[in-house]
């Protein structure tokens, strides 16, 4: 990869991430085996956690995923102004007010509580539309959604609405992704017996019962049901350290950057904001365009390492806004290098990883994800294009 990145307004930019579209396919399948018969719903919120959603959604929408899932109306809405038609769940609360934007945009809407239903399958009276409806219960993450105690009420309306499509019912787990397990067991029989509510009735349930985000996907089978909704396990990183891999998946993105100066730096001469480092000899420094602007964050500083020409050297110095040095003792390096912030370096097998970067950041890899600001273009890749 030689060629200087151009983004949509035809600037060329020397950092970039690359999402790998060949892996991406490869986790989506992996999951999908792994679950089935249950289907796997791509979770794309935050700007399909800092991959680039519409890129995400047309890729994961080629692969015949059935439903696709985002955290805000202004996600979905994106989407569907991209063209994409596959049906969408918005799996964040709602304010009554956009409940006639969902519907033109006939996006799928989640009801958290009796008085949202009914505001939902008002408007869609008012419309003359029929309202796509997932319903909400809290079976113990206390975000939104009916108390799985108090479900029935919920339940019950939903049977009275004339305008609503009740599709789906869900819940989502607060501890699917450490290494014991009670917690999440407890939600699950909650969810359960809500679900009860209907085989007591002799009803069928809602077509899509869905509760597994990536931890349960890997750790709880009991809880793929008729769907799951696969976040950061699609992007091919694990949802934390304790967790157990059973499903192989990779990486999909890398941030890159190249090498725009290259200087000496004379014993006892301070580099950067703050003068916080310093050599007692003399050094090579190279400096990188990439900053916490860019969501590199200044956290990092005295921590960060980058790979240039296959070898792992030390961020120095405060991390700046747009740019950040790098020692690399007496090695050569020359303008235009490539320098690997996060992911593998092309040919060599030096790796840096999303699990170090939220360690040097003090965060969980969810964040670096989707902390890389959109300053940062995005280059898609299939492994056929992929060279060196
Ligand atoms: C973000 C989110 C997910 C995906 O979580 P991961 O841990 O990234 O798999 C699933 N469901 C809901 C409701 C979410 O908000």
């Amino acid at each position: 990869m030689n060629e200087p990145t151009i983004s949509s307004n035809g600037v060329v930019r020397p950092t970039y991430i690359e999402v790998n579209l060949t892996r991406l396919t490869e986790n989506y399948r992996a999951i999908e085996r792994a679950v089935a018969p249950a289907t796997v719903m791509p979770i794309l919120k935050a700007n399909a956690y800092g991959h680039g959603l519409v890129e995400v959604a047309r890729h994961v929408v080629s692969l015949g995923a059935p439903y696709l899932g985002v955290a805000f109306l202004e996600e979905g809405i994106l989407l569907r102004e991209a063209g994409i038609t596959a049906p969408i769940l918005v799996l964040g609360g709602i304010i009554g007010n956009q409940v006639p934007l969902f519907l033109q945009h006939d996006l799928t809407l989640t009801a958290s509580s009796v008085e949202k239903l009914t505001q939902i399958d008002r408007a869609a009276a008012e419309m003359g539309v029929r309202a796509k409806v997932h319903l909400k219960i809290d079976t113990g993450m206390e975000r939104i959604g009916v108390h799985y105690y108090s479900a029935d009420l919920l339940l019950e309306a939903a049977l009275r609405c004339e305008h609503c499509l009740v599709e789906g019912i869900f819940s989502h787990f607060a501890n699917a992704d450490t290494a014991v397990l009670q917690s999440a067991q407890t939600q699950l029989e909650r969810f359960n017996q809500v679900l009860s509510f209907y085989e007591s009735r002799g009803l069928p349930p809602p077509p899509l019962r869905h509760m597994a985000n990536s931890g349960a996907i890997l750790q709880l089978p009991g809880s793929h049901f008729d769907m799951v909704r696969a976040g950061i396990l699609l992007y091919g990183v694990y949802p934390s350290d304790d967790v157990a891999k059973t499903i192989a998946v990779r990486p999909v993105l890398s941030w890159k950057s190249r090498v725009v100066y290259f200087k000496v730096v004379l014993p006892n001469h301070p580099v950067s904001y703050g003068s916080t480092w310093q050599s007692d000899h003399m050094v090579r420094v190279v400096t990188v365009p990439v900053g916490y602007g860019d969501g590199y964050f200044r956290r990092m500083s005295g921590r960060a390492q980058v790979v240039i020409r296959g070898k792992r050297y030390p961020v120095i110095g405060r991390i700046c806004m747009d740019q950040l040095m790098v020692n690399i003792e007496w090695d050569s390096a020359y303008n235009n290098d490539e320098v690997v912030l996060l992911g593998e370096s092309g040919g060599s097998n030096v790796a840096i990883t999303c699990e170090e970067l939220a360690e040097w950041a003090g965060t969980i890899p969810y964040e670096i994800l989707t902390n890389i600001n959109t300053r940062v273009s995005r280059l898609y890749i299939t492994e056929k294009e992929k060279r060196g």
